[in-house]
Formats: C-alpha cells, sequence, structure tokens
C-alpha cells in the first residue's frame, strides 16, 4: 500500500462573483423537509451538479429552527459539481469516496488538521486561507476557523503545525460534514456543528429564479441538508416550499398528459397529504416529514429529462392554479389517502387498515359510477386469476398454515359498497382461517390480487345488484312486475312473497325473515357513515378451482386516480372530483376556515 502525498493545490473560495440571497422562502407556506437519502441509504458522500442554465455555484450554511437558510460561506460560479463527505476516515481511489482503507492507491480525506486562525468572518477567513497549500475555510460551532491539510495522525498533524507556525491541531466531531470538488480530494468547507445544527447547501450564487440541482440521477428545486444522525453517514432531505414540492409530486403520482383538472385533484390531494405528514413528522427518526416513495407520495423534483416522466407545464400549471387549497374536513386538511383505481368503490378506512373511522370520517368509501368510463386505458379495469384448492392449500402451507388439511371453500364477507372485507378459509378437517385487508399478509396476498374488488366462481357482489344507499344514482325498483316504488322518498320493506309496505323514513327498523316491520328505537341520530353494520353479504364457494374475477389497482381509499381523470372528461372541476371522493369535504384555502 502506498501513500499517495496529498496534492496541495491553493484553496481558492474566490470571493468574486457572490451575491448571497436569502432563501427564497415564502414565510406563509409551509415548508417540506423531504428525505432523498437516508436509513439504510445514508450516504458516505452525496454528490450535487448544477443543472446547466438553472443557477451556478453553491452557499454553504444551515437551516435554522424556521428551516430559514443561514449562509456561512460560498463558491464562485464556476464550480458546478461538490460532494458532501462524511467527515471521518475516509479514502479516495480516484473514482470513489469510502470509508473502507482501498486496497491500491489512495488519498486520505479526514482526521488531523492544523488550525492556522479563527475569524469571525467569511471573507477575511477566504483571504488566509489563500495564502497557504492545503488550506480552507471551516465553521466550528458558530466560529470560523482557517484549517490546513489533511493528516493521518495526531504526530504527522503536530509536525505540520510548527512548521507552519499554526495555532492547534484538531479532528471533527461525529457530526461533521467536509466538502470537496466531485473527484477531487483538497477541501472547499468543512461544517462542524455538533449535533444541533446540521450542513446545509443552497445551490446557485447568481440570483437565477428557477435553480435545479441534480441528485441521483433528478434535479431538485430548493435546498439540501446533510445531517449525520448520531454520528452516521449523511442523511441527505431536500427543504422547499411546499409548493415547489408538490410541483415535484403531480407528475410522478399521475400521468403528466391527463386532463388539467384531474391534475389539479391529485394537486390538491398530494399538498393535502403532505400537509398532514408535516404535522405528523412521519419520519421523525430521520429527521423529516415525507419521502420520496410510494410509502409517502413519489417524489422527483423537476425530474430525469425523460419527457413523459417528468414536470412540464401543464403539471406546473395544475399546482399554481390550484395553489394555496386544501381539501378540508372541519377546517383540517385531510390525510388524503389515494391510489390508481378501485374497480368500482372505495371503502372505509377501518375495514382495510387499522385506522380509526372517527378519526378519517371522510375516507368512508363511495360506489364510483364514473372510473369504468376510462377502463380502455386502465390496465387493471379487469383481471381474473385462478386458484386450484391444492394451488390454494399449497400457498398456505408456505405461510405456515393448512397443515396437515386443504381448503375445502371460501367464505367472502363483502362490505355495503361490493368489497371483500374478509376472507375465510374453510379446511376439510373442520378448522378455518380468516384473513382481512388490515393484516400484513391478508386478503389481497393471500389471493395475489391488486384490489378487494372482486368475485369468486361469479359468486359475490356484482356491481350492478350492489346495495341501494343514500347517495347512490338508483330511484326505482320493481317489485314482482306490478308496483313501482319511489326509492328517493319513501322507504319500503317487501316480504318474501312480494308484499311490500311503506316506511318513514325517520324511524329505523328491524325486519323479520317474514318480513314483520318493527320500529327500533334509536337513541343518538346515526348518520350515514357510522353505520355499525357495514358488511353486507356473504358468499360460501366450494369447489376444485376459484376464478376470482375483480377490477381495480390500490389500496381501495379516498380518490381513484383512474376515477379523477373520468371525472375530469365528464367535466368536473377539480373541486368536485375531491370532494366527491372524500365526502363531507371541502375544497378551500387553507385560512378560509
Ligand atoms: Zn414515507
Amino acid at each position: 500500500m502506498k501513500k499517495i502525498l496529498l496534492q496541495l493545490s491553493a484553496v481558492c473560495l474566490s470571493a468574486a462573483l457572490c451575491l448571497p440571497t436569502c432563501f427564497a422562502a415564502r414565510t406563509h407556506e409551509p415548508i417540506v423537509q423531504v428525505g432523498l437519502a437516508y436509513g439504510s441509504g445514508a450516504l458516505t458522500a452525496a454528490n450535487l451538479q448544477n443543472s446547466d442554465g438553472y443557477g451556478a455555484g453553491y452557499r454553504f450554511g444551515y437551516f435554522d429552527q424556521d428551516l430559514e437558510f443561514v449562509e456561512l460561506g460560498y463558491t464562485d460560479e464556476n464550480l458546478d459539481k461538490i460532494t458532501m463527505l462524511r467527515a471521518s476516515e475516509l479514502y479516495f481511489d480516484g473514482t470513489q469516496y469510502s470509508t473502507e482503507k482501498p486496497s491500491g492507491d489512495y488519498e486520505t480525506i479526514g482526521c488531523y488538521h492544523v488550525v492556522l486562525d479563527y475569524f469571525d468572518d467569511y471573507e477575511e477567513a477566504c483571504d488566509l486561507a489563500q495564502e497557504y497549500d492545503g488550506a480552507f475555510v471551516a465553521w466550528i460551532e458558530d466560529g470560523y476557523q482557517v484549517r490546513q491539510g489533511v493528516y493521518e495522525t495526531m504526530g504527522e498533524a503536530m509536525e505540520a503545525m510548527e512548521e507552519l507556525e499554526g495555532d492547534d491541531v484538531s479532528g471533527t466531531s461525529a457530526y461533521a460534514v467536509n466538502v470537496v470538488e466531485t473527484g477531487e480530494t483538497q477541501l472547499l468547507f468543512q461544517f462542524d456543528g455538533g449535533s444541533s445544527k446540521s450542513f446545509g447547501v443552497m445551490p446557485d450564487v447568481t440570483e437565477e429564479e428557477d435553480v435545479h440541482t441534480w441528485f441521483k440521477g433528478y434535479r431538485y428545486r430548493g435546498g439540501f441538508r446533510y445531517q449525520r444522525i448520531n454520528g452516521g453517514d449523511l442523511t441527505v432531505v431536500n427543504i422547499v416550499d411546499i409548493e415547489t414540492y408538490i410541483k415535484g409530486v403531480v407528475p410522478y403520482e399521475m400521468t403528466n398528459s391527463w386532463p388539467l383538472e384531474a391534475l389539479k385533484a391529485q394537486a390538491v390531494c398530494a399538498r393535502s397529504y403532505a400537509y398532514n405528514c408535516i404535522q405528523d413528522r412521519s419520519h421523525v427518526s430521520s429527521n423529516f416529514d415525507i419521502c420520496t416513495t410510494e410509502c409517502c407520495q413519489v417524489y422527483r423534483g423537476v425530474g430525469a429529462k425523460v419527457s413523459n416522466y417528468q414536470a412540464n407545464e401543464r403539471t406546473d400549471r395544475a399546482v399554481e392554479e390550484t395553489a394555496g387549497m386544501y381539501a378540508l374536513y372541519n377546517g383540517e386538511p385531510i390525510v388524503a389517502y389515494y391510489s390508481s383505481s378501485h374497480g368500482g368503490a372505495s371503502e372505509r378506512i377501518d375495514l382495510v387498515q387499522n385506522s380509526s373511522f372517527a378519526k378519517y370520517p371522510y375516507i368512508c368509501g363511495v360506489i364510483d359510477p364514473y372510473e369504468k368510463n376510462v377502463a380502455h386505458i386502465n390496465s387493471y379495469s379487469s383481471w381474473t386469476k385462478a386458484w386450484t384448492r391444492d394451488e390454494l392449500t399449497q400457498r398456505l402451507r408456505e405461510r405456515g398454515y393448512a397443515q396437515n388439511t386443504r381448503v375445502e371453500s371460501i367464505e367472502l364477507t363483502y362490505s355495503q359498497n361490493g368489497n371483500v372485507v374478509q376472507s375465510r378459509v374453510i379446511y376439510e378437517n373442520g378448522k378455518d382461517q380468516v384473513f382481512t385487508p388490515k393484516m400484513s399478509w391478508g386478503t389481497r396476498s393471500l389471493f395475489g390480487l391488486s384490489s378487494l374488488h372482486f368475485t369468486i366462481n361469479g359468486e359475490g357482489v356484482k356491481e350492478d345488484t350492489a346495495v341501494t344507499r343514500p347517495g347512490s344514482s338508483a330511484t326505482g325498483i320493481v317489485v314482482n312486475e306490478r308496483e313501482s316504488l319511489n326509492l328517493e322518498e319513501t322507504l319500503y320493506v317487501i316480504s318474501g312473497t312480494g308484499k311490500t309496505s311503506e316506511l318513514d323514513l325517520e324511524d329505523t327498523y328491524i325486519i323479520s325473515g317474514t318480513g314483520k316491520v318493527t320500529v327500533l328505537e334509536v337513541e343518538e341520530e346515526e348518520t350515514v357513515f357510522e353505520s355499525d353494520t357495514p358488511v353486507d353479504t356473504v358468499v360460501t364457494i366450494t369447489a376444485e378451482k376459484f376464478v376470482l374475477e375483480g377490477a381495480g389497482n390500490g389500496h381501495q381509499m379516498g380518490m381513484s386516480q383512474f376515477g379523477a381523470y373520468a371525472m375530469a372528461e365528464e367535466g368536473f372541476t377539480y373541486d368536485e372530483i375531491v370532494e366527491f371522493y372524500y365526502p363531507g369535504t371541502r375544497v378551500k384555502e387553507l385560512d378560509q376556515k
């Protein structure tokens, strides 16, 4: 192993053309902290590159408690690629920065430095740094230092200090970050704010209005934070105002060529959802609000310069024309769950996941007459899956179920909206096993399905025979081909013989199997969505082969994106679309509570 001598090129953090500006935060808007790299994906080395024509150079500093950028230093505009490094024993083999010592030639970055002097002013510190080979400006716990060199041992650093007549020798804490030009080893800046302040970068020193910066294959607006949580690798967080953030969500959650009103509905949902992530601090252990995957919602900033998978004028317009608009329930932005398609009806939240319906009363499930109108563009508008008894038995055995027995039949429980909210597998030995959508390996996993809207061997709730309920479009029904009943104004009970009797809508009734009607005494007024018996139909299928036919792709909650497309095509506006999928909400500005 051979240690390469450091190339002690002069540090030129030129003050020329430096036009520091404040972080362009519109202070009345929420700021979003988006996790780009974190947890096991945290980085030893994190690159940034200016996007040509969208800003040049970089400003260094940190984001304060209000997420305002506090500037501490800057580069000139000719520097377009920088790399933030975990400041610890770190090696560069000519292509890669790593904490593993390379087997071939390498240079060391980190370790010990000579402290030459202390400053309150960045530019004065820069002036001194330019006088020494290998010197750089560091910001250490509220003050500037000019430091020199990178030494693997304290002894080497002491020797250098005597030679240079320096003031001290110092390492860095477990929270420090170094900055180099990408592919180089000379430090441009060092930041050590201890555990309380983390290094921040705001790209651009030219006052460009629209700044785009490359990070891991996508371009982002806004600033970047590099935090060493518990002294580990760099957690990279993009810090942007919420409207800019939403511009980086809409084109990745919905195709950028879709109808404008659908894109606007998507913007309102994404904004409302993000607002709640900020309140809930859903990724608090990594110190950011929201991640970039389906876990929260997909965010790719301005994109990767791929025409159908990036922001465009249309998606930006959808965000701008709905700026500040949220779906509000009782004046608060809702947790606007949405997914690709439901196959005919969304579902009440507590039947799908372990959440309280009282907390999310607007995720109550709606029958969707629109989604099917765009079936021709939705590859999940219908699907079929088949299992023989033996195949299903085998699948269950692989999960530790169905030991020493076989599947005999399947019992499906349907909700009022025609979604399967429970599946019971009945075994030949008389035992059974219940699967619900709430289980981590539940109904959809059991059968390998993409939604909960399905039948088995044709036994189940078909859309056109779904139960009529308040809000549905049915207005009349014919009984025994002789009597037309108006369901909009009155409620009827129909006996087994077809005899009908009119009921008063003010009351609730108990109806026996023979059609006998008793008025139920109800103490509290019930609302439509708080039925205690949302379950409607139970069917049992016994067969050698189970053919599952269904529609939809998603978790069955909130807005259907294909439904939004269809509604937009029919002339509905974005607020009508949102208010349809989240009953009881109003699309409004937040301060118009
Ligand atoms: Zn997430």
